[in-house]
């Protein structure tokens, strides 16, 4: 186990020797045996890639003191009621790529482990008191102890720190000097999120964001690949719509509910999207959402705003869009790509599955996504013409809106 960095032979409890090369062999003993079955069963090329990996889960939350909550919600803005309480998202997130075999993960956060974490997963509460990345990092290692593990308990959002987050995820991938390939978002708070946002996109690095709402019920992940999606700071961000009056929610004193099921979950969901995106099998969504009150699944793609505020954004843009068109093409199109409308298997029709990309941030926008979901919170008034929207196939906007229409009803 690392810590910062730093190699650290502590006496941790070790559950098995390390494993130097995974196995396929089907025996009781071998951990990896049903993980290396995903390549006899055709679903990925070369499970082992996973080794080769390097993943940054970035966790922090409010501390659990409901009336410093409230205020913090009131002088942040109304995006902050819509995703709260992710920090048993990450921990999730953490235990399912270490049983995976990931190669390498960098654990950030600054909480403590708290016996009001109890109703979430992974954490228990003979770890009160430890700080939650040492205490996740302990049971990690003693769950798989080929995974690489470092710890950076400090916030990201202080301006020191973020330039130790910086440096921490361009030098963390698997070989020296080499960034992580993936910063994955399980933060409860705006500004972690822009932290993680900025660095991303100077950095050109892909990274997931994730959230749970307040009441516990709605969830979603969003995948931004600078320059080719739309990042944080591009548009407000999407979260489902919970066909509940917002109204009737109090927002002084409210005190953030959470439900292990809809955290497990939405890191099951977003640990999923990961091992697609690093083994290269089958689709990884651009955004999708979980309503939990009637299993809903929307799915989305936004284009980045030609107008963003984030100036590295803008650059990646350009960059992107002088990719030649098979680069750009072989990045977007997986190599297994899934029939369209698998979904009607069942004969079930209640997520439109074209990811037709919608631009990001015209203040059209409200009205051009998906139903079932709306945006965390209301655009800025932008003074420019708003970007057209775009659809990658003959299908109009328009005709997309009416065939999506009645396709998911809301209650
Ligand atoms: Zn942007």
């Amino acid at each position: 186990m690392e810590h910062e960095g730093k190699q650290s032979e502590s006496a941790v409890k070790v559950g098995r020797e390390r494993i130097e090369k995974m196995s396929a062999e089907v025996v009781d003993s071998n951990p990896y045996s049903r993980l290396m079955a995903l390549q006899r069963m055709g679903i990925v090329k070369e499970y082992e890639q996973v080794r080769q990996k390097s993943v940054a889960v970035v966790g922090k939350r409010i501390p659990f003191t409901c009336g410093a909550f409230g205020l913090n919600c009131i002088s942040m803005n109304d995006m902050v009621f819509r995703f709260v309480g992710v920090g048993g998202v990450g921990s999730v997130t953490a235990d399912m790529l270490t049983r995976c075999g990931i190669g390498k993960l960098l654990l950030f956060d600054y909480d403590k482990v708290e016996l009001a974490n109890m109703n979430r997963l992974f954490f228990t509460p003979d770890q009160a008191g430890l700080s939650k990345v040492e205490a996740a990092a302990k049971t990690l290692n003693f769950i798989n102890p080929d995974v690489s593990i470092t710890t950076h308990n400090y916030n990201i959002t202080t301006v020191d720190n973020f330039d130790r987050f910086l440096d921490a995820i361009r030098t963390g991938g698997i070989a020296q000097d080499t960034p992580v390939d993936l910063v994955l978002s399980c933060v409860d708070n705006f500004e972690a999120r822009m932290a993680i946002n900025t660095a991303c996109n100077e950095l050109s690095l892909n990274w997931f964001e994730s959230g749970v709402s307040e009441n516990a019920v709605s969830g979603h992940i969003q995948f931004i690949r600078p320059g080719e999606t739309a990042c944080f700071a591009c548009a407000p961000p999407l979260v489902v719509a919970e066909n509940i009056d917002e109204k009737t929610l109090k927002r002084e004193g409210v005190c953030a509910a959470s439900l292990p099921t809809t955290m497990g979950i939405v890191a099951g969901m977003l640990v999923q999207n990961t091992l697609k995106y690093l083994l290269h099998f089958g689709t990884v969504s651009d955004y999708l959402g979980y309503n939990a009150m009637i299993d809903f699944f929307p799915r989305m793609s936004l284009k980045p705003n030609p107008t963003c505020d984030d100036r590295f954004c803008l650059e990646r843009q350009k960059e992107y869009l002088a990719k030649p068109p098979s680069v750009v093409e072989a990045v977007a199109e997986p190599e297994t790509e899934e029939p369209l409308h698998e979904d009607n298997l069942y004969g079930i029709e209640l997520v439109e599955d074209d990811d037709t990309p919608v631009a990001a941030s015209e203040s059209k926008v409200q009205s051009n996504i998906v139903e079932g979901l709306k945006l965390a919170y209301d655009a800025p008034v932008v003074e420019e013409n708003a970007p057209q929207v775009t659809t990658d196939d003959d299908v109009s906007l328009d005709q997309l809106m009416a065939q999506m229409s009645g396709m998911c009803k809301k209650e």
